[in-house]
């Protein structure tokens, strides 16, 4: 499907975990980690995440955005260095990241379709692209966004903030500091528009993906993974949210729903094109959000 662009977050999307705890956790870190916490500038970082509709409710998953922040995965790097951490050890640790076979093929088919396929995560480019090379899947992706990193002359993992936070805001009240995700998604889709690619598939798991899920259209389709962050926002109040809704459970169910709706696009666009299609009864499962009308017909896609 050249005309449409599948948009992938990373952690607990592409892959089955976070990938900063999976490491803390895989290098035995986790004492060091939660030490590390009183030691972080709450109270000058609490500012960024002030917007909220119930403050007090909030302020747990605050701390939990919070302490996601870049500057925090940076300072764990180092002190995990300190600690005779190397980066190759590190990068032992991310090819063990649990990655499902069926998450693979769907990324596989949807780039065979014709997909253009992207990812948007708050992780950082070390974790990311050790992780889809070691599957030998990074080239199915024309690029991922996510905070930079390198490893320094001291053979240091260094990982920075997309957005530097330090010189400008975002502007948005609703993200991290370092990334809003849909600032990412706006220049995504004015390219991909204007290069005449005309669908969006949005795939994620967070709270930061709610923000870019906003920006697509009626004809888009956002997937939450069920009972996360993004599902329970979408739930909550949809309201804002012009895309239709498919919700997944687990890496089977994100490759079905995924090639069913590449295949409903296709098969759209072929209808219109009037070409005859040979096609196959599919079933998705929608949330009360969606709307209800049945899905049409697809094609059958040949793994
Ligand atoms: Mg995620
Ligand atoms: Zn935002």
């Amino acid at each position: 499907m050249a005309g449409t662009v599948v948009i992938f977050d990373f952690d607990k999307t592409i892959i089955d975990c976070d990938s900063d705890n999976w490491v803390v956790e895989e290098l035995g870190a986790t004492e060091l980690f939660d030490s590390l916490l009183p030691t972080m500038p709450w109270n000058s970082l609490m500012v960024f995440v002030r917007f909220s509709s119930d403050f007090l409710l909030c302020r747990l998953e605050k701390l939990d955005h919070i302490v996601h922040l870049v500057r925090f995965q940076d300072r764990m790097m180092k002190e995990l260095h300190a600690r005779g951490k190397t980066v190759e050890d590190i990068a032992e640790v991310l090819k063990r990241a649990p990655l499902d076979p069926r998450a693979i093929s769907g990324i596989k088919s949807a780039y065979a379709l014709g997909c253009d396929l992207r990812v948007v995560s708050d992780a950082n480019m070390f974790f990311i692209e050790t992780i889809l090379k070691h599957y030998g899947i990074i080239g199915c992706f024309t690029e991922i966004n996510t905070n930079p990193s390198y490893v320094d002359e001291e053979g240091r993992l260094r990982i920075f903030p997309y957005h530097d936070f330090t010189k400008s805001s975002h502007g948005c009240p609703f993200c991290p500091p370092n990334m809003c995700k849909s600032k990412i998604v706006e220049r995504i889709r004015s390219s991909a528009l204007a290069e005449g690619k005309k669908r969006f598939i949005y795939l994620g798991d967070g709270k930061g993906d709610y923000c870019p899920s906003l920006l697509l259209s009626e004809i888009d389709f956002v997937m939450p993974r069920k009972n996360f962050p993004l599902w329970d926002l979408i739930v909550k109040d949809h309201s804002a949210l012009k895309a239709e809704v498919h919700e997944w459970s687990n890496a089977e169910e994100q490759e079905r729903v995924l090639l069913q709706l590449i295949n409903r696009i296709a098969a759209g666009n072929a209808a219109a094109a009037t070409v005859p299609l040979l096609t196959v009864e599919c079933k998705l499962e929608m949330l009360p959000v969606a709307a209800p009308e049945p899905l049409p017909k697809a094609l059958p896609v040949s793994q």
